[in-house]
């Protein structure tokens, strides 16, 4: 085993807010060049760049899971992992049904780039991602569960887009397998403000819009190999599998 750092919610210009530099090749350049041995990329409500994310990533020696950024219908953001390119694929179609026909407007939102490992744009994704899904954060977790993928609700101590900002607090029965909080968020002082708490593990992340975030949150992961199977053990610290929040 060995510790792997790790950045798990990263956009790229598929994301409207996403800055339009976050392409494969610079994004896998400077998570090399940060150390990072393991990456997430997270768009919002879609995966139309991840595989074409991972190709590169594999040129690079970097292990990129297979991710997306959730809108719940109660505006709540919940970050969803999966190492099975079928099974993620099936999720991801699931997700784009229950997203709202909207068409995204380019110059107020931004383009939604749809690229490939050459970086070559393949199209531009005209329904808007930047809505809320029509399901809630409950049945968002339970499909993610049913494809066997990884949940952490994202950035937990951001007022907008939060759980504890849209719902006030996390409900204690909730089966999240971490938290998720900003590169920025002090945990001592958070969980002093949230004692309830303690008991979830953080996965602290830089949210990055922008190639120079990338990497500016980070956790490590001691873990046997890059798998959600390990990266959930590592949350519950199961078979000497640990986990480190800076
Ligand atoms: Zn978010
Ligand atoms: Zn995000």
């Amino acid at each position: 085993m060995k510790w792997y750092k790790a950045d798990l919610h990263i956009h790229s210009v598929l994301s409207p807010c996403g800055d339009l530099e976050m392409s494969p090749d610079n994004v896998i350049q400077t998570a090399f060049r940060k150390g990072l041995d393991i990456i997430a990329i997270t768009d919002h409500n879609s995966m139309g760049n991840s595989l074409a994310f991972r190709k590169v990533a594999n040129r690079y020696g970097i292990f990129c899971f297979m991710g997306m950024e959730i809108q719940t219908s109660e505006e709540i953001h919940i970050v969803s992992l999966f190492d099975d390119v079928d099974k993620a694929l099936a999720f991801e179609k699931e997700v784009y049904e229950v997203l709202p026909s909207v068409k995204n407007d380019p110059d107020y939102f931004g383009d939604q780039v749809v690229i490939d490992a050459e970086e070559n744009i393949i199209r531009f994704e005209e329904k808007a991602l930047i809505n809320s899904i029509n399901w809630t954060i409950d049945e968002t977790v339970l499909k993610i569960r049913e494809y066997d993928g990884l949940c952490f609700p994202a950035h937990v101590d951001a007022v907008t887009f939060s759980i504890i900002g849209q719902l006030g607090f996390i409900p204690p029965d909730s089966d999240y397998d971490a938290l998720g909080i900003t590169a920025k968020c002090n945990i001592q002082k958070f969980l002093e403000d949230n004692s309830y708490l303690k008991n979830f593990a953080f996965i602290r992340n830089s949210d990055a819009h922008y190639l120079n975030d990338i990497a500016s949150g980070f956790s490590e992961f001691y873990i046997e190999k890059p798998t959600i199977r390990e990266l959930k053990m590592a949350c519950k610290k199961i078979g000497n599998r640990a986990l480190k929040t800076y």
